[in-house]
């Protein structure tokens, strides 16, 4: 498992304001948030750990606004210390890998902690960097004393990846002393770390116009215009049998009957994967389940819609909203349909936008009497989901 270790402990309050910068609205959430969230996302990463102050835990708490998150790490008076102490927080968890990422980038991309994770595979260490572009010269009272050749320099950026194992040692051997990052740990306790692309717009937040700067791009990523948006629709019927429960929305509710189906029969389940898989074009639940496999009798059905929620990941997908409508006499859907909002919510998990479960909405109603809902016969579903792909 790779765990991702935000480190949030500094005090810096050079962007202005009252507070540390990483607690700053940045389009409308706080910057630790948004670093927070990108990792939360990734469907590689298993858990999010951030390392806080001891003083800022109201701030900590009111940031990450329901962020599903380890419970957070106090940090030291370096940021070296807080690394370490957050990575000592860690060991019961005992990843394999961790990735470091700085608070203050919020902008990091799916793409930058893909390419860094990729790197742990052939290196005990890999971080996001970017060549230097510029010519480089060193002065001396405003004097130009030197020209530095740029070649093979690179400005070190977070995330920073780890065998979680060797830079925790790296770390607690060389506590104490003051190193400007990660990889500079690793590099003197002798570990190889590799260079892989960073990105110009994970730049760390030190300054208001830095703040400015990363709300302008956040609201155009966010902008329709950058993104591929698109709703699709699913619809599912299945018929009333012999049984004592309904496996409804991913969760079973006492019944009279069951529904009948090849699989689970999770009615609801089916109408969403089949929305997903309209976003994406990527046909029906049918052509990747068929009814015909015996591998899916009696299945639960979960897992057709964790199967079209990685397709939408593979994509670079995003849900953005989710919709069902379960249409129906009996069972009554209203108590349990919080309990169906979860459960979608957390199959969906790693697809939702801001793990936001309400972006996940469940409705229900009857036919008056009429027809084959109306005569109990069985339960109809029509769902809708709405993705963000990558423009
Ligand atoms: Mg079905």
């Amino acid at each position: 498992m790779t765990t991702a270790l935000i480190v949030a402990a500094g005090r810096g309050v050079r962007a202005g304001g009252e507070m540390p910068k990483q607690y700053r609205l940045l389009a409308g959430r706080s910057v630790l948030y948004h670093s927070a969230q990108a990792f939360r996302a990734h469907p590689a990463i298993g858990a999010v750990c951030v390392v806080i102050h001891p003083d800022d835990r109201a701030l900590y708490e009111a940031a990450i606004d329901g962020l599903a998150l380890l419970p957070p790490v106090h940090g030291g008076s370096e940021r070296q210390d807080s690394v370490r102490l957050g990575l000592e927080g860690l060991a019961r968890h005992n990843p394999a890998r961790v990735l470091i990422h700085d608070a203050a980038r919020p902008l990091v991309s799916r793409e930058v902690i893909d390419r860094t994770i990729e790197a742990l595979n052939r290196a005990p260490g890999a971080i996001a960097a970017v060549p230097v572009a510029d010519t480089l010269k060193r002065g001396a009272a405003g004097r130009i004393t030197a020209t530095v050749p740029r070649a093979e320099l690179w400005r070190a950026q977070t995330p920073q990846g780890f065998d979680y194992a060797a830079i925790r040692a790296a770390h607690q051997a060389l506590a104490g002393e003051r190193m400007t990052d990660d990889a500079a740990v690793a590099e003197r306790h002798g570990l190889a770390v590799e260079l892989v692309t960073g990105d110009e717009d994970n730049f760390k937040i030190t300054t208001a116009d830095d703040l400015a700067r990363a709300e302008r791009l956040m609201r155009a990523r966010d902008a329709p215009g950058g993104w591929d948006v698109r709703t699709a629709t699913g619809f599912d019927v299945h018929r009333f049998g012999p049984g004592e429960r309904v496996m409804l929305g991913g969760i079973a509710i006492a019944h009279d009957q069951a529904l009948i189906g090849h699989s689970d029969a999770d009615v609801a389940l089916h109408a969403l994967t089949d929305a997903l898989l309209g976003t994406i074009g990527a046909g029906d639940i049918g052509q990747h389940f068929p009814p015909t496999d015996a591998r899916w009798r009696g299945a639960d059905s979960a897992q057709f819609l964790e199967h079209a929620a990685q397709l939408v990941a593979a994509r670079g997908g995003v849900l953005v909203h989710a919709d069902l409508t379960i249409i129906c006499e009996r069972p009554k859907i209203a108590p349990h349909r919080q309990r169906m909002v979860e459960r979608i919510a957390g199959l969906l998990a790693p697809i939702l936008a801001d793990s936001d479960a309400s972006r996940v909405s469940v409705k229900a109603t009857t036919t008056e009497g009429l027809g084959f809902t109306g005569r109990r016969e069985g339960i109809a579903v029509q769902a809708a989901a709405t993705v963000r792909l990558p423009g």
